[in-house]
């Protein structure tokens, strides 16, 4: 499968905010919105976050916001808009549950990770299995009273003793629709997220707007 893999802080500046894609880099004055307040590329400098945007500039920037916060390629995306327009609902808040409900979501949300993209690369490496079941696959959709387990095999790995420890520290939190248990290395999800369950600052309306035109 295609993916992106030229640096994400690009992304971050691109949209003039932080993305929170490199876990707690994100959080240390390395941060490249820290250093380098100013669009990528030779004219970026020249550029400022906030010149003057139309309403179509606006629905465009949301949308891609919201792609490379979850880490999904414009045509899965465009899948997921399309499912959401028909589930029974609001479009905007169908999407967003969507695209919490991704596997890899659901393990950066239980904290087995520091970002979603460390998630991901953890699922595709086969280090959790739902229901018992091992689940490779980083856009699984969980469903209410699934179970979230990292394997046997992985437990005694060094990542997930020290990942145990900073769950321990409760340095991560976890939202109300999932529960976590540091001691089974396990998480469990309790219900559907629902739309102040999700924290990013995005407003899907404008995501709706864009693939309404
Ligand atoms: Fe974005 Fe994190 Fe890079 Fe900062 S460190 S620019 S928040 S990905």
């Amino acid at each position: 499968m295609a993916r992106y893999t030229d640096s994400v802080c690009k992304l971050c500046r691109r949209e003039g905010q932080k993305l929170f894609l490199k876990g707690e880099r994100c959080l240390s004055p390395k941060c490249a919105i820290e250093r380098r307040a100013f669009p990528p590329g030779v004219h970026g400098k020249k550029q400022t976050f906030r010149r003057k945007t139309s309403d179509y500039g606006l629905q465009l920037r949301e949308k891609q916001k919201a792609r490379r916060i979850y880490g999904v390629l414009e045509r899965q995306f465009r899948r997921y808009f399309e499912e959401a327009n028909r589930t029974k609902g609001m479009t905007g808040v169908n999407l967003l549950a969507m695209l919490e409900k991704r596997l890899d979501n659901v393990v950066y949300r239980l904290g087995f990770a520091d970002s979603r993209a460390q998630a991901r690369q953890l699922v595709r490496h086969g280090h959790f299995e739902v229901n018992g079941r091992k689940t490779d696959i980083p856009s699984f959709q969980v469903s209410v009273g699934d179970v979230i387990t990292v394997r046997e095999s992985a437990r005694n790995k060094g990542y997930f003793k020290e990942r145990a420890q900073i769950m321990q520290g409760g340095s991560s939190s976890v939202p109300a629709w999932l529960r976590a248990s540091v001691v089974d290395m396990k998480g469990e999800v309790l219900g559907a997220p629902a739309r102040e369950d999700i924290e990013i600052p995005l407003n899907e309306q404008l995501i709706v707007e864009y693939y309404s035109r």
